[in-house]
């Protein structure tokens, strides 16, 4: 048994606060991780308050981790003691089905195993993740982390990164097509950067318009405040993809009008409310309503690889882990630029 601290959540309405747990000891195909980083994903903040049902407590939420090996199982070949290594969104998933053997393992048709707030496989344990001082996790379902990148700016990639790299690359994106990000947040600032560096003309659209400054700076050629008629009316039928990152309530119909003809609108953002979405807004161009959750691990580790090649790190703003229902209520207020990243040497 490893003796750890984190924070923790014990119910929808309170607040998170300090709390002790064992993590497992460490087993032979286990990587032990000193936890350097963690970022702070909207996801944290819905499970953190049940807003999407059957949340477990005591809850230690945190899914985008970056730390240092230092044991290692008698199986593992990917690490050495010293090596940084990542954690992402998956701990685990049956490892034998159609998805997982396609490198879909975010598919997995048993339900993979989320880093926190899941039940283990193989025990009743629920999964308690990077909002911690350490975490022990199967080898396979970690990566390896260029050294030479600011490592507190790595972290949101494993999970905002691949969440966005992953719709971005499935719908096709290149030169010559014109992409829009909505919801410039966590994911969403991601999602441009990505566009960008594959070479597509990128817009961004916001209900802020005090990020249009920034929007540029990442990038995107357009900037639409989504409550202007006027500016969305001039993009009806403008774009081939739009990438959807939006964490509150809204509907689909405003947004898939500024489709083309084949127009595809990937869905990340997950808000608890059903969108509307009217069948001419989707049969008048064939255009299409795609999903998609975070990235396999190989492609994952590709988009990592990719990221320390072109240099791609997330926006962020280091908080200590005292800091964390603070910056739940910024995040609320859209008020992060654009990922809040919980250092953990604050609680060891
Ligand atoms: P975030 O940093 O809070 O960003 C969300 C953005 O949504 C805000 O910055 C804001 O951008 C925009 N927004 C807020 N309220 C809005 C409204 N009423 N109408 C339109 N836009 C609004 O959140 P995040 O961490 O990027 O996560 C975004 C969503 O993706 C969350 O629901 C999260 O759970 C989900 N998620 C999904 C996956 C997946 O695998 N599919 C993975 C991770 C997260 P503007 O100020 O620019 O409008
Ligand atoms: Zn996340």
């Amino acid at each position: 048994m490893i003796p750890v601290k984190s924070y923790a959540a014990t119910a929808p309405t309170s607040p998170l606060a300090p709390y002790e747990f064992n993590r497992r000891a460490v087993g032979e195909n286990d990587v032990q991780i000193d936890i350097l980083y963690c970022g702070v994903c909207h996801s944290d903040l819905h499970q953190a308050r049940d807003e999407w049902g059957g949340s477990q407590y005591p809850m230690v939420p945190g899914h985008e981790i970056v730390g240092k090996v230092i044991n290692v199982g008698s199986n593992v070949t990917k690490f050495k003691v010293g090596d940084i290594a990542g954690v992402g969104v998956m701990v685990d998933s049956c490892k034998t089905c159609k998805s997982c053997t396609s490198n879909l393992e975010q598919y997995c048709l048993e339900g993979f195993v989320g880093t926190y707030n899941n039940k283990e496989r193989n025990s009743n344990e629920i999964t308690k993740g990077g909002y911690s001082t350490q975490i022990v996790v199967d080898e396979y379902y970690t990566f390896k982390i260029s050294p030479n990148l600011n490592l507190a700016a790595v972290a949101p990639l494993l999970c905002a990164g691949i969440t966005t790299y992953s719709p971005l690359v499935y719908a096709g994106v290149k030169k010559g097509m014109k992409v829009a990000v909505i919801g410039l947040g966590g994911l969403g600032h991601m999602g441009v950067k990505f566009a960008v560096s594959f070479g597509a003309e990128v817009s961004v659209i916001s209900t802020s318009p005090s990020k249009e400054a920034d929007a540029k700076k990442l990038g995107a050629t357009h900037f639409i405040v989504s409550q202007d008629e006027h500016q969305m009316k001039q993009y009806q039928g403008y774009f081939d993809v739009i990438l959807d990152a939006v964490s509150a309530n809204h509907d689909y119909t405003t947004y898939l009008n500024l489709l083309g003809v084949d127009g595809k609108l990937m869905v990340v953002g997950l808000p608890t409310h059903p969108p509307a979405l009217t069948p001419f807004s989707i049969v008048t161009h064939r255009r299409s309503v795609i999903g998609s959750c975070i990235g396999g691990m190989k492609e994952t580790q590709e988009m990592l690889d990719y990221c320390a090649k072109h240099n791609i790190v997330s926006e962020i703003e280091v908080i200590p882990m005292q800091e964390i229902n603070n910056a739940y209520e910024r995040m609320l207020k859209g008020d992060v630029k654009y990922r809040f990243v919980i250092d953990l040497a604050s609680l060891k």
